[in-house]
């Protein structure tokens, strides 16, 4: 799964304890496994090689420059939503022809930037933004590579928030508009409107979802093919899942099962764009304990982390495994939600944020924990940082970057300093 294992009761990222990161680089703390990251691409690659994939890795999920480099060299490509992540992507070398644009709100400045770069495909989410990019393009003098993100109207079975391929959320067009719309794209120069773009939510906890949508995509593939109009590339999105701690989840290999018999004599280019399911278990957020107090009937361990560091739990309802550094006698086996220990404790984990939803974890049985213990928080590789804020004037912390028995800072902890920086406003 990953490469963060207990070591004679101590959690180590790689050949490192976490302890000596937290002593060194201070909490709250982001580690990530540098062989976490490759073993997540690769094993992403291989389980669907027969299709010879374009892999897009999804920038949102982890965005630091120094992993979107790892992931450049190990042949990815990029998913951006912005143009904040088009300029990461291209920071690190990317080629434009092997990024992907979607977002159903791109402005003009990002889509100029997107065509001035010369990307692989817009995936264009509205007949509005279809005509936008396809003005901006013929103002320069060049023809705009796209996809249509199509709503294919299936439930991946995840949470409201994370959910977009289903009928009524902002995201595509529905299925029944894409004839229509492909019509009235043959019939711009400036737009190359050749490929369908699905992303249906996340984490896709039913891998026969994902193989739904993507059959109903080949029946109107085959219906545009019948109107004359030509589609090459398929690409298939994002929301592949990662282990939490609540269930194991589909594999790559059983996302890829029934999507290949499909998709294997199509002569279509496949396109997948992976973020959590390489980045998220990569990284564990690294904590201290504060205090610990019993308020009623419930016992609070208020840590240093919080949901400035960690959304996902105020913002989905998340589940994150959490455990001690020195675990002790209570290593855990796995990382499953219940543990069998004799003499846990049920605890909320907080940050000191002031908000009743800054919460890691609720209704835990942890091991008994004092002030200055180390927690780790597990899964905290993607949608942590790249969420990260400063409210109540928090600096962000800083995030490590693991390779065997060296960690390396690719990103340092925020300073006061930095919290004021863009406020230094000359005096008018
Ligand atoms: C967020 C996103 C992804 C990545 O989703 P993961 O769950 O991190 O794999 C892929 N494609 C699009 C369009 C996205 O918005």
């Amino acid at each position: 799964m990953d490469h963060h294992h207990y070591r004679d009761g101590v959690l180590f990222c790689e050949d490192v304890s976490a302890d000596t990161l937290a002593e060194r680089f201070d909490t709250p703390l982001y580690v990530y496994s540098r062989a976490t990251l490759t073993e997540h691409y690769q094993r992403m690659r291989q389980a669907f090689e027969p299709l010879d994939p374009l892999m897009c890795y999804s920038i949102k999920s982890c965005q630091n420059t120094h992993i979107c480099r790892l992931l450049h060299e190990l042949g990815s490509g990029f998913d951006v939503v912005s143009g904040g992540e088009l300029h990461r992507a291209l920071h690190v070398g990317a080629s434009p022809a092997r990024i992907v644009f979607a977002g159903v709100g791109k402005t003009d400045r990002e889509i100029n930037a997107g065509l001035d770069a010369g990307i692989g495909l817009f995936n264009i989410e509205s007949e509005s933004e279809l005509d936008v990019i396809a003005g901006l393009a013929q103002a320069r003098g060049t023809v705009a590579s796209a996809a249509l993100r199509v709503n294919p109207d299936v439930d991946p079975k995840t949470h409201q928030y994370t959910t977009t391929g289903k009928k009524e959320t902002k995201f595509g067009v529905d299925l029944e508009r894409a004839v229509a719309f492909f019509k009235h794209a043959a019939k711009l120069d400036s737009v190359n409107l050749r490929g369908i773009h699905l992303h249906i939510g996340s984490p896709i906890r039913d891998a026969g979802a994902l193989a739904d949508a993507i059959a109903k995509s080949l029946v109107l593939i085959d219906q545009l093919a019948a109107d004359g109009l030509v589609v090459d590339t398929l690409d298939i999105g994002g929301g592949y899942g990662a282990y939490y701690g609540e269930d194991n989840g589909p594999t790559p290999a059983d996302y890829a099962a029934p999507i290949i018999p499909l998709l294997k004599d199509r002569k279509l280019r496949v396109i997948l764009e992976p973020g959590r399911s390489i980045a998220a278990n990569a990284g564990i957020l690294l904590t201290r304990v504060l205090h610990v107090k019993q308020s009623g009937e419930r016992h609070f361990v208020i840590v240093d982390a919080s949901m400035n560091e960690l959304i996902r739990p105020a913002l989905y309802d998340a589940y994150h495994f959490v455990w001690p550094v020195n675990a002790g006698e209570f290593t855990p086996p796995t990382r499953q939600m219940h543990q069998e220990f004799a003499g846990l404790q049920c605890c909320d984990v907080v940050g000191p944020v002031c908000e009743s939803s800054d919460f890691l974890a609720k209704g835990r049985d942890l091991p008994p924990v004092k002030r200055g213990d180390l927690l780790a928080v597990f899964g905290a590789g993607a949608y942590a940082m790249t969420m990260a804020s400063q409210y109540n004037s928090r600096p962000r912390p800083a995030e490590v970057l693991v390779e065997g028995q060296t960690p390396r800072v690719i990103r340092r902890r925020e300073t006061y300093a930095d919290l004021l920086a863009p406020e230094q406003i000359d005096p008018a």
